[in-house]
């Protein structure tokens, strides 16, 4: 159970303790993308992610966003970033992994993810020895209205058939 278990868990990006990585020597930082910095169906960074992004550039980390989103999805997200991405990652392999510390020159004891998902961010950093940070996911606004209006929904349909 090891392997799926964070080293830090906290519930947004925004209470990383930035302090205790710099305390802890880590330089790289591999960022998730998809309920992570923003709802799967935001397309954009929103200013507030784009302010916590700068901050970190400003404190010295590097930064690689690593998405298992194609394409098409992570290139326009990152268009405006001016941040290394790879796309269509395949986490938890390693492979990606390893590529995003080459483009941030960190070794494994330098890196740490960022992520929602204990079987993709989590598990891929754990197998490498990263330092593995997992937030809560954002949930998406249009998801969970449509689950709301969904449940109002049925019950209406129940009432109506009685
Ligand atoms: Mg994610």
């Amino acid at each position: 159970m090891k392997i799926l278990t964070p080293n830090y868990y906290y519930d947004s990006i925004y209470e990383v303790d930035l302090d205790l990585l710099k305390k802890n020597k880590i330089e790289g930082l591999i960022i998730d993308i998809d309920n992570t910095l923003v709802g799967w169906d935001t397309l954009l960074p929103t200013i507030t992610v784009k302010e916590w992004l700068e901050k970190l550039v400003t404190l010295g980390f590097n930064i690689c966003l690593v998405s298992n989103n194609n394409q098409k999805r992570v290139m326009y997200f990152s268009k405006e970033l001016n941040i290394p991405f790879i796309y269509q990652a395949r986490k938890p392999m390693k492979k990606n992994f390893l590529a995003a510390m080459e483009i941030l020159e960190t070794t494994n004891q330098r890196t740490a993810i960022i992520g929602d998902q204990i079987f993709t961010d989590v598990l891929g950093g754990n197998r490498l020895g990263l330092t593995t940070i997992l937030v809560k996911p954002i949930k998406s606004k249009e998801f969970w209205w449509t689950n709301f209006v969904r449940k109002i929904e049925r019950r209406v349909i129940k009432k109506v058939i009685k």
